[in-house]
């Protein structure tokens, strides 16, 4: 895939939305973009992030799709922050891992690392009522995902209900080597590290959000199994789900 070509009509959405644009990395030879929009009165910010994984296509092109067709004409009060591709190189090479081989989802313990650097001054000093890390596990067919928290919250549950239209649900299932209940894998903060520091060579993402930006962090894993047409569309409709729940209240929105 020609990346610069794939993220143009992304910006182009973005800039016409009256959206900040910024740079936010320079990552095996392609920009790395970091967008934000802001809205008056807003009861808080999420941010949404895709293409850690340069294979999950259906995610990272449905993300494209929900910009670029729906995110405009949505009510919402929310600052808006996406980091719509964070692995170019994969994303170039459809592969996994970046350029080099690694794993972009087990480097967030790096300081240094230019992504990780990129992220933290892009995002400063804001705290999110929801980070939305968007993947697709390609050996699954059913949907599920991943919630790091603080304390048990009720988001998680409302998106599993958007999807069950889409997919069958993965329930006591383990595709990752832990068990899912009702197509949540679910961790307070403390859980989760202990599993990380177990089994993980590195930080993910979702971890380094919420040591440092948010208290709610949810993976979502579509399963890449299906048609790509359909793995993109029930990646919309997942966005305007959250997008239509009520984030501090964690209600359905009316
Ligand atoms: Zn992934």
């Amino acid at each position: 895939m020609d990346y610069l070509q794939f993220m143009q009509p992304i910006l182009d959405s973005w800039q016409q939305l009256g959206g900040e644009i910024k740079t936010i990395a320079c990552y095996e030879g392609f920009p790395v973009y970091g967008l934000k929009k802001t809205v008056v009165q807003a009861q808080g910010s999420i941010i949404i992030t895709s293409g850690i994984h340069g294979d999950e296509i259906g995610s990272l092109c449905g993300l494209n799709d929900w910009i670029q067709q729906d995110f405009a004409s949505l009510q919402h009060n929310l600052n808006v922050y996406v980091l719509p591709c964070l692995n170019p190189m994969g994303v170039v090479k459809q592969q996994r891992a970046t350029g080099s081989g690694v794993d972009l989802n087990r480097q967030f313990h790096i300081d240094t690392h230019p992504i990780v650097q990129g992220i933290r001054k892009f995002l400063g000093t804001e705290r999110f009522l929801l980070s939305l890390d968007l993947h697709e596990d390609l050996e699954e067919a059913k949907f599920y995902l991943w919630e790091i928290r603080d304390q048990a919250k009720d988001i998680s549950r409302l998106v599993v209900d958007c999807m069950r239209n889409h997919f069958p649900i993965s329930d006591a299932e383990a595709p990752d080597g832990i068990l899912v209940h009702e197509g949540i894998i679910a961790g307070d903060i403390t859980s989760v590290s202990q599993r990380i520091a177990k089994r993980l060579a590195g930080h993910p993402f979702a971890y380094f959000m919420t040591q440092y930006y948010t208290n709610y962090s949810i993976t979502t894993e579509i399963p890449g199994q299906g048609d790509v047409e359909q793995r993109k569309s029930a990646q919309k409709a997942l966005l305007n789900c959250v997008f239509g729940l009520d984030l501090v209240n964690e209600k359905r929105g009316n």
